[in-house]
């Protein structure tokens, strides 16, 4: 078999006891992306020599060691491209490692390639990459999810073992989830973001992208822990996640929310998500219902905050410092106005434009600061859920993959992809996504178990538990 189709934690024990060298596992990657990154297009940027050349310097002593990864487009990685999937990036080269990429690097890994991804992280098909779309592995006709689609689709189609991805409203559950992998948006606070480039500040995380959930806790293993360069991360000691494999739900209180079960979702996915609750109450959890009254106010709170917070973050690209600059500007006004008009997609102008608006001067009040006021209402909805249980378990995206082209003129339509993953970036909870059922068009569907702030502890034990328990993530996308 393909050392590309092994997970992170059988490989880290065969690259420790040399029976296998890290050269043969990128090797072996690299085979299987000459055979399916034409159809796929993962990745915006791959340096094959650069990774066999680490390969071989890899200490297969250290955690990671050896490991290959494959690294979202919007994380600074020293020297190389770092695009964000936008023209306005042409030519950029990171001047430094973003701390998550600091950390992968002093575990040992290897980085292999950046991934493609909606235009800033503004998306959930990654059709708005100006580098190009990128294909659902499963189907080639469908979109892989997004933003970080290129991540979703490099690991659920075997041409990468894992990948980091960024969430600020769904976007590396929801890809996951589309693509059959298994995707974690750590609590707010947990990564640091350094280095990340900034979509909507309060609400970003870097998180990993894996086949296993054993190897999602491998991951968030080396990339959690305080950042004196993000003081938004959490001062508490490092942990070692999943240590402990119970295997065992029981006594688990599981909430069903009912906001999450809607008119309209995908009969399939709904059955699929019932039938993982099912099989929690049978291995002896308990299913409590639950309520979190105002989820449907999320995605108008969503849109209102992440564009405003989107207008100051990008106001820095204006051709002065990154990047891209418009030619022969007449005065600095034409350079900043050419720049920007030439270099950003129209989904990101569309957001820009938002943004600005929601903090003009006269409705500030109306839009922005009401906004926050939900915000806040929305993470105690999650607090008093969490009073009366210990996990809350719902689908990751309402549907499966759509196809590629369907939404692309219907924006609105686009962003209720995200209506069950949102929820959980306002309130800074984190939540996984793995795969519970594929459609009868072999399309994966995916589960997401939210747990209170910092309780990916909890989290991860009970996905963990369910995995072993099926056989889903087993399965291989058609050759
Ligand atoms: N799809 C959502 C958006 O377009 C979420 C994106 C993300 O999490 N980066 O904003």
């Amino acid at each position: 078999m393909s050392l590309a189709h092994e997970s992170i934690a059988s490989l880290r024990r065969r690259l420790a006891s040399k029976e296998i060298h890290s050269r043969d596992i990128v090797r072996d990657l690299l085979q299987q992306i000459d055979a399916r990154e034409k159809t796929i297009h993962a990745y915006t940027h791959l340096d094959r020599e650069a990774a066999l050349a680490a390969a071989d310097k890899a200490n297969s002593s250290l955690p990671l060691g050896g490991i290959p990864i494959a690294i979202k487009d919007n994380l600074n990685v020293l020297g190389d491209p770092c695009t964000c999937a936008s023209k306005i990036l042409e030519g950029y080269k990171a001047p430094y490692d973003a701390t998550a990429i600091a950390r992968l690097r002093q575990a040992g890994a290897v980085l292999l390639g950046r991934t493609n991804m909606d235009e800033f992280a503004m998306g959930s098909s990654t059709e708005n990459s100006a580098l190009g779309i990128t294909r659902n592995p499963w189907d080639s006709s469908r979109i892989p999810g997004g933003s970080s689609g290129g991540s979703a689709a490099a690991v659920g189609g075997r041409i990468a073992l894992a990948a980091l991805g960024s969430d600020t409203g769904g976007s590396i559950r929801q890809p996951a989830a589309l693509c059959g992998c298994v995707g974690l948006k750590p609590t707010y606070g947990r990564i640091s973001r350094y280095g990340l480039v900034a979509f909507a500040s309060s609400l970003d995380q870097i998180g990993p992208l894996t086949r296993t959930v054993e190897d999602s806790a491998i991951l968030l293993s080396a990339l959690a822990g305080h950042d004196p360069h993000d003081n938004t991360t959490d001062l508490r000691k490092p942990e070692t996640f999943l240590t402990e494999k119970s295997g065992s739900v029981k006594g688990l209180r599981v909430g069903i929310p009912k906001e999450y079960f809607i008119p309209g979702m995908d009969a399939e996915t709904e059955a699929a998500v019932r039938q993982s609750a099912d099989w929690f109450k049978k291995n002896g959890a308990t299913l409590v219902d639950v309520s979190l009254p105002h989820t449907p106010s999320a995605i108008a709170v969503y849109y209102i905050l992440a564009t405003a917070e989107a207008s100051a973050n990008l106001a820095r690209f204006d051709g002065v410092r990154y990047g891209r600059r418009a030619a022969d500007p007449r005065d600095v006004l034409d350079l900043y106005h050419r720049t920007r008009s030439e270099g950003f997609g129209p989904e990101v102008k569309r957001r820009i434009i938002l943004g600005t608006f929601v903090l003009s001067a006269g409705y500030t009040d109306a839009y922005y600061r009401k906004a926050q006021k939900v915000r806040g209402m929305i993470r105690q909805d999650f607090e008093k859920a969490f009073a009366s249980c210990d996990l809350l378990l719902t689908p990751t995206s309402p549907e499966p993959a759509f196809k590629l082209g369907e939404r692309t003129q219907d924006p609105l339509k686009m962003y209720l992809a995200d209506v069950f993953t949102i929820s959980v970036n306002l309130a800074g909870n984190p939540a996984i996504s793995l795969p519970c059922g594929f459609t009868k068009s072999n399309l994966p569907i995916g589960l997401q178990l939210i747990g209170p702030r910092f309780g990916e502890e909890k989290i991860l034990q009970a996905a963990h538990a369910y995995e072993q328990g099926h056989d889903w993530h087993q399965r291989l996308p058609p050759a």
